[in-house]
């Protein structure tokens, strides 16, 4: 079968996806979350012209002449307002946060006074407006102030408690199973016995995926027999995506194609032109009248990694909703590259964001059985299939690795 292009296997991987459904989540759980439609003030913010000093609320056309002499009528404090109206003559001891009583138009600092009982006695001069927060003038009600769509942050969580939210809808996290596949795999922590290897890639593709807002659940290790395997396809029926790594290539003992179409997977990508990342496979089954997506990954595990960045974070962002489902930068390579092959490399690589522009420099081994390279990396040089050799300084694009 021909190597499908990277950019072929994703437009399948991403066929059809929706963001699943929404629901709704308390502020303290809000974080990370995908807001699922854009987000409008429910108060005006300040609700009302506030003071944003400790002073004397005062009427500016008071204060024209130097050390203007005032009565102080009384206070207004950060939640106990003064009720009344300052008229010609007055001023309002005043703290920052407090309500600025109608009539005042200016706060002037208390550095800037002296007191003499009853009396202030403003010693610099008053402008209108000067240190007053003025109603509204962070948003009014029913102001859009938040784009849906990407994971809400720290501040906007600031913005969405200010605007009198106290849930947020966002969209459902995709619930993620996690097949490893191999007679020789232990769980990490076992002891190897001949010929056993530790199963590693369902634990870093968890984090990964947990990081990308979707919840993972490990369904553990099936051996390479039909029985093992169909077993472990119908406990992951409930989830919106199967992951499954290894036992994809065409040995006797890689069962997990013949397994998934037994369960009913149609594969719509069989092999990407993709190095490393090579036995990728992606295919859908409907269960209870839902598509199921099932996401292969080699065994190898940097090759797993690799292959679920390029294409189950972008499966799971679009899922949550989000507009950018694969973004990536710009940077310049700081030692030649040689000329690549027929498949779109992935390399491993040391992005330096601290200079503009950014600089990237590869792994020196590219081998990819190495986890202790991989782990070193930051980000993944994307290298066209037949790109020819390239200096350094060459503009190339790249894919982080924030997981
Ligand atoms: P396979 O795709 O099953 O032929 O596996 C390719 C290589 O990856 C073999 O060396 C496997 O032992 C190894 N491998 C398979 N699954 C895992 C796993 N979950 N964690 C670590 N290595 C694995
Ligand atoms: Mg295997």
């Amino acid at each position: 079968m021909a190597l499908m292009p990277v950019a072929d296997a994703l437009e399948q991987v991403l066929a059809g996806v929706v963001p699943l459904g929404r629901e709704d989540v308390g502020l303290r759980f809000a974080a990370k979350r995908t807001l699922a439609q854009p987000m409008t003030a429910l108060i005006t913010s300040p609700p009302f012209d506030a003071s944003a000093m400790d002073g004397y609320a005062v009427r500016v056309s008071d204060c024209l002449t130097p050390n203007a002499r005032l009565t102080v009528i009384g206070r207004s404090a950060a939640g106990r307002p003064f009720h009344g109206t300052l008229e010609p003559g007055q001023a309002v001891r005043i703290f920052t946060g407090a309500a600025v009583p109608p009539g005042a138009d200016c706060v002037v600092i208390q550095e800037n006074t002296t007191r003499e009982g009853a009396t202030v006695i403003v010693t610099d001069s008053a402008t209108v407006g000067l240190n007053i927060r003025l109603r509204g003038q962070d948003f009014v009600e029913g102001a859009n102030i938040l784009a849906s769509g990407h994971p809400i942050t720290a501040r906007d969580i600031l913005l969405a408690a200010s605007a009198g939210h106290a849930t947020l809808p966002v969209y459902k996290r995709p619930g993620i199973a996690i097949l490893a596949t191999g007679d020789e795999l232990v769980e990490p922590g076992e002891p190897l016995g001949d010929g056993e290897i530790i199963a590693s890639n369902s634990y870093a593709i968890a984090a990964m995926v947990e990081a990308a807002g979707a919840a993972a659940r490990l369904i553990g290790i099936a051996d390479d027999t039909m029985e093992s395997l169909s077993g472990k396809l119908r406990d992951s029926e409930s989830a919106d995506i199967l992951v499954i790594s290894g036992g994809a290539s065409v040995g006797d003992h890689d069962l997990v194609r013949p397994a998934l179409e037994a369960a009913g997977v149609t594969l719509a990508v069989h092999k990407v032109a993709m190095r490393p990342g090579k036995p990728m496979f992606f295919g859908t089954r409907i269960v209870d009248g839902k598509t199921q997506r099932i996401v292969g990954l080699p065994g190898n595990p940097v090759s797993a990694i690799i292959v679920a960045r390029v294409f189950l974070i972008p499966l799971i962002a679009k899922m949550l909703g989000h507009c950018d489902t694969m973004p990536t930068l710009a940077a310049k390579l700081a030692t030649p590259l040689a000329a690549n092959g027929p498949r779109q490399h992935f390399m491993r690589a040391i992005l330096d964001t601290t200079t503009l522009p950014a600089r990237v420099s590869p792994l020196e081994s590219q081998d990819s059985s190495m986890t202790s390279i991989l782990a070193r990396a930051n980000a993944l040089i994307v290298v066209p299939p037949d790109a020819p050799a390239m200096p350094a300084g060459t503009d190339v694009p790249v894919i982080r690795l924030d997981f």
